[in-house]
């Protein structure tokens, strides 16, 4: 039960129940979990005052899993059962994941759909799982430090992660019995740690490097909305790469063979870490490195060799950090100020470098392992309504458009990349043929104009629209994406009601290399793209005409034609059938303008026929079934 809390004289007259809530930043390499007391945030520790909860999980036959600090010295003995940065493998399937995962011992199990399974002695365990057992510490380590069950917790992940990724870390904390309040960028959580929402108003870069993964975001304040405005990153660039650069220097300079054991390859990692940490504040150190033989040597580490190693990696950040820029429309001198997040932005280097970058110093105040958490607290305090007055609005972006597949193979963009979430747009479609009473509504994700290039997420279908001609229906297809990412669509008949919808959780998500190529591929291809859609949108006008025409000869043509105009029709159809297939864009116009003008009077005497028939006193109904 959470204690009752007894305001002070005269500030209060309601007592007010302080409602038990928290952050928990759930890392590729480390997690913590933060909640506000007596109106500070701050990040929990366990029994041995450690902040941090190594996001590590080791499984055995016996006992139950041991996450953290523990399971991390069994990664050396047991590496097959210690399963590290599971968070990568969240959401993907094994085909991203032997893609970034291929250094990673693990056991991987392939399952027909989403993602693989990890063998270990305990069992198969699948990412949202390990994710959970995770959780299931932090959880417990709150509600000791709180005494009393949390109401909801916000998790913090990647301004990257798509829906497949969002969904697998809601998932994760079901599994663990937390109630997910709401699923938070990390880039956002941190600017409200620095109180950036405070502001009248700014443009922030959030600047993320961890221990594997790179982030990097635009953020705009505007009358009291947040909004973020780009992002890029590199889900394969972080602290663990900057110890594989010093690791491969130090067997260089010791003159260990490649083929070196992984155990000697651990150790040697493990030094470089130790050795990167240290030169935070030294000007060298002087490192014991283990040979094949058995005997050491002593090699000496300066600042200035590290920061040869490491200069390439910062300025891979850089260039997602132009990309960025660049998506947002602005220059680097258009930023107010800059947030450091993530372990390895502690090194000096890499605060001189972004220093630069974005001409100014960045924030560095808070400690850059806690900030996420600490303004995940924040945010969940106000979502659980310890602070009603605080009305704090946080948007994200959509990373790539979202459409539905029209005629022609071709994706009609409902939401476009870096729209503002949450978001709820529609627009209306129709049918393409006479009687049509069923429709396949197919949902894609990206920026090129052919399904073929895009990806599918979801397929689904829409039934019970009333039979009418093409183009009388009106159907409403609604997409809707909800504060956490998740994806919603429906389609609505106006005229019937008749409804039909679908939530988009795809087997498993993009890599942020793959909605890079996508993008560059928009570009590069952005020409080709139009003139396939002109030639499109021409063909899938040939065959409305066509098959209009053949159901109006079929009921009409003996009836009203003239042989010699019967024939003038054919060839002109048979005109537009011979073009129709080809490449030929303009030529298909032509040819259906051709034809146009030669049934115009074919036309006319149908609508005078029609009116005749009606006037008959024949039913309505009648006419319409022989359309
Ligand atoms: P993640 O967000 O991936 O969980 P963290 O933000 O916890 O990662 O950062 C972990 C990384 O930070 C590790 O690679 C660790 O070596 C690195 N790190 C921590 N302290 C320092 C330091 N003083 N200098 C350089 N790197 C550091
Ligand atoms: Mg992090």
């Amino acid at each position: 039960m959470a204690l009752l809390q007894i305001s002070e004289p005269g500030q209060s007259t309601a007592p007010h129940q302080h409602r038990l809530a928290a952050g928990i930043d759930l890392g590729t390499t480390n997690s913590l979990i933060a909640t506000v007391r007596s109106g500070i945030a701050e990040t929990l520790p366990d029994l041995d005052k450690q902040h941090l909860l190594p996001s590590i999980v080791h499984y055995s036959h016996t006992a139950p899993p041991i996450v953290g600090y523990v399971a991390k010295k069994r990664a050396n003995q047991d590496p097959l059962n210690t399963i590290a940065s599971v968070k990568r493998f969240m959401g993907r399937g094994i085909a991203d994941i032997k893609t970034t995962g291929s250094r990673l011992p693990y056991h991987f199990i392939e399952q027909a759909q989403g993602m693989p399974l990890i063998h270990t002695v305990a069992g198969d365990k699948s990412p949202v799982q390990v994710s959970a057992d995770i959780l299931s510490v932090l959880k417990q380590r709150a509600e000791m430090a709180l005494q009393g069950d949390l109401i909801g917790v916000v998790i913090t992940v990647p301004a990257y992660f798509d829906d497949a990724q969002r969904q697998a870390t809601k998932d994760a904390a079901t599994i663990a019995g937390l109630k997910v309040l709401r699923l938070l960028n990390e880039p956002t959580a941190a600017a409200v740690a620095y109180g950036l929402d405070k502001e009248a108003r700014g443009i922030y870069a959030i600047y993320d490097l961890g221990g594997g993964t790179f982030d990097i975001s635009i953020l705009r304040l505007q009358r009291g909305v947040f909004e973020v405005m780009a992002t890029a990153g590199d889900s394969a660039l972080g602290g663990d790469d900057i110890d594989q650069a010093i690791a491969q220097w130090l067997m260089q300079q010791a003159n260990i063979a490649d083929d070196a054991t992984h155990h000697h390859i651990r150790e040697l990692l493990d030094i470089a870490r130790t050795a990167k940490e240290t030169l935070t504040t030294e000007a060298e150190i002087t490192l014991k490195i283990p040979l094949d033989t058995g005997n050491c040597v002593n090699i000496t580490l300066t600042t200035n060799q590290l920061n040869e190693l490491i200069d390439p990696l910062i300025q891979k950040t850089l260039l997602a950090c132009r990309r960025a820029l660049r998506d947002a429309r602005i220059t680097p001198e258009q930023i107010n100020e800059v947030v450091m997040v993530g372990g390895s932005t502690r090194m000096p280097r890499v605060r001189e470098k972004i220093g630069e970058f974005f001409h100014c110093q960045p924030h560095v105040d808070i400690d850059p392992d806690k900030v996420v958490a600490i303004g995940a607290a924040i945010q969940a305090d106000i979502l659980v309504g310890n602070k009603p007055d605080d009305d704090l609005l946080l948007l994200d972006v959509i990373p790539l458009s979202l459409g539905i597949e029209t005629m022609g193979g071709l994706v009609e963009k409902i939401i476009q990349r870096n729209t503002t979430i949450p978001v709820s747009k529609a627009q209306d479609f129709t049918t393409f043929k006479d009687g049509q009473t069923a429709m396949a509504v197919h949902v894609l994700q990206g920026e090129r104009e052919l399904v073929t290039h895009c990806r599918s997420l979801a397929r689904f279908e829409l039934r019970g629209i009333p039979p009418m001609v093409a183009g009388a229906a009106r159907i409403r297809v609604t997409f809707q994406v909800d504060a956490d990412g998740l994806l919603g669509v429906s389609a609505q008949e106006e005229i019937s009601g008749v409804h039909s919808e679908i939530t988009v959780k795809p087997s498993y998500g993009l890599s942020d290399n793959q909605i890079e190529q996508m993008l560059k591929d928009s570009l590069s291809h952005a020409h080709e793209d139009v003139a396939i859609r002109t030639l499109r949108e021409q063909q899938v006008e040939a065959d409305r005409v066509i098959n209009a025409l053949r159901a109006a000869l079929k009921t009409d043509g003996k009836v009203l034609l003239k042989q010699h105009e019967f024939v003038a029709i054919s060839e002109a159809l048979d005109g537009l059938l011979q073009v129709k297939g080809g490449q030929d864009a303009q030529a298909i116009k032509q040819a259906i303008e051709e034809l146009d003008k030669v049934t115009q009077e074919f036309a006319a005497r149908r609508m005078d026929a029609s009116i005749r028939r009606a006037m008959k006193g024949q039913k309505v109904e009648n006419f319409m079934e022989n359309n």
